[in-house]
């Protein structure tokens, strides 16, 4: 199989995988996107670092909220999408 994800269908569950609510099948379909992608990578590895912080300093929070205000400012702040290598 030759599925492959875009930068934007990455982050848009980028969360939710980083959170473990994917399923296996996607969770492959990420991990192997962000083998190759730098920029997914470094965004993955900023997610997590800040679910990890918040995690040790609010273990009562909603992460799962969390993470998606996250993502609704980062929405926010690239109102066109981030473009990396994804086919126009
Ligand atoms: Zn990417």
């Amino acid at each position: 199989m030759s599925e492959r994800l875009g930068c934007r269908q990455v982050r848009r569950i980028l969360q939710s995988f980083l959170d473990g609510e994917l399923g296996e099948h996607d969770v492959e379909l990420v991990a192997a996107h962000l083998e190759s992608c730098t920029r997914c990578r470094v965004e993955a590895d900023m997610y997590g670092r800040v679910i990890d912080a918040v995690r040790e300093l609010r273990p009562d929070l909603d992460l799962a909220g969390y993470t998606r205000l996250v993502a609704s400012v980062e929405d926010a702040m690239h109102p066109n999408g981030l473009r990396g290598d994804e086919p126009p």
